[in-house]
């Protein structure tokens, strides 16, 4: 069973193609960049092969890129269309709705009743899921809700302090996010210390990032709320924030409640908070290296909103026994581990700074004496949507 795994973002298309059996193969992978732009890049590598191209072309939509993605696949990977047993997507939102599911139209309308909560994730998706289903009209597309894994959290985790009505009415609570990745951050630790019974606090820090408390395999808490704009810093995006700053913006400082909006969507996190220099921490770190203090304060207020939830999440689970970073930042940022640790001996955990400098993926960074065990894990999102996506298919 071959299944393509997508990942829609609001300017790019990434893909893999996985032959399903047990060595779980990637047959090819690749996707286009700048969808949109005037001028788009494409890529794309066919691993039975070996070989790998990377060209401009011209993607003034999402539909245009998929297709290209198709010829290629077409062209040496795969015969014919029907070798493609499901299109995957690790879908983000949808009122009333979660799990793995069919993306059908009522699916697809579920997303969009909560594109106010992910505006920059559901509107691109929904409508590259409509082109992939006007282009491979006989194809499966399944979506893997990043909602699914925290869905046994306890109500005092999930639930708002705002009147209950209006929580039932309009399902209003935390929801929580990026549930492949945690999923595969906390199954990957569970396996590598041989058991299940642990409490853990996975970080997934990415351009978009949360964390997770993680208690014999289950979520009981997360950063991210109702929507992705809250908890730690995000690239452009705001984190935790005090909801009235919005109403004196409007009422006492002349700013538009869309511009408001915008801003919070767009110009905050590390992007705001370090002066406009990047949304990409490497940038930030490299600024702040060469003395820039906005950006020095950008990374410390990074690392010390990941401090704080890794202390509360150890006081939530009554104990921590690992502390996981995947994710672009969580993988490559010995600075934002190191800084976000510091400190927290009073809890057992003691960072080996030589091995947090070195770390590569599957690395374990606590100091030898370290009560609590450090892990640096190269996740990977799109092999748990292939194993949903297969489950799904097999139920028939
Ligand atoms: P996304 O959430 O967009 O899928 P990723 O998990 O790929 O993102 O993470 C992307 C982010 O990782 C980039 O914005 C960048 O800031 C960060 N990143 C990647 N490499 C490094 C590095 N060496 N040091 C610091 N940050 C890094």
């Amino acid at each position: 069973m071959n299944i393509l795994i997508c990942n829609v973002g609001s300017t790019s298309l990434k893909y893999q193609l996985f032959k399903m059996d047990e060595f779980e193969t990637v047959l090819a992978s690749g996707g286009a960049e700048r969808v949109g732009a005037s001028k788009s890049v494409f890529y794309h590598k066919n691993n039975k092969t070996g070989e790998s191209v990377r060209f401009d072309d011209s993607f003034p939509t999402h539909g245009e890129a998929i297709s290209a993605m198709l010829n290629h696949l077409l062209n040496g990977c795969i015969s014919s269309m029907e070798e493609i047993s499901c299109v995957g997507f690790k879908v983000v939102h949808a009122k009333g709705v979660t799990g793995v599911q069919y993306l059908t139209e009522d699916v697809l309308q579920a997303m969009a009743d909560f594109n106010s909560v992910a505006p920059a994730h559901n509107p691109p998706y929904i409508a590259a899921i409509r082109q992939f289903a006007e282009l491979m009209p006989n194809t499966p597309l399944i979506g893997s809700f990043e909602t699914a894994f925290h869905a046994q959290m306890p109500p005092e985790a999930y639930l708002y302090p705002i009147p209950l009505e209006l929580s039932k009415q309009h399902a209003i609570r935390r929801y929580g996010f990026h549930g492949a990745s945690l999923e595969y951050l906390s199954t990957w630790t569970a396996q590598k210390m041989g058991r299940q019974d642990l409490k853990l606090v996975c970080c997934h820090l990415g351009g978009s990032g949360s964390l997770c408390a993680v208690k014999n395999g289950i979520s009981i808490d997360t950063t991210m709320g109702m929507g992705l704009q809250c908890g730690v810093l995000q690239n452009n995006r705001i984190g935790d924030m005090d909801p009235y700053i919005i109403f004196h913006l409007v009422e006492e400082c002349g700013m538009e409640l869309q511009e408001v909006k915008t801003m919070l969507q767009t110009k905050s996190g590390l992007y705001g908070m370090s002066g406009f220099v990047s949304n990409d921490l490497r940038d930030i770190q490299k600024a702040a290296d060469a003395g820039n203090t906005d950006c020095q304060n950008a990374v410390k207020a990074y690392s010390y909103g990941i401090k704080k939830y890794i202390g509360a999440y150890t006081a939530a689970m009554g104990g921590v026994d690992a502390i996981v970073f995947g994710g672009g930042i969580g993988r490559n940022s010995a600075p934002v581990r190191a800084q976000s640790l510091e400190g927290l001996e009073c809890l057992g955990v003691k960072l080996d700074t030589n091995k947090n400098r070195n770390a590569k993926g599957g690395d374990d960074i606590s100091a030898g004496d370290s009560r609590v065990r450090i892990f640096v894990v190269d996740t990977n999102e799109e092999i748990i949507v292939a194993r949903k996506a297969k489950a799904l298919l097999e139920q028939q």
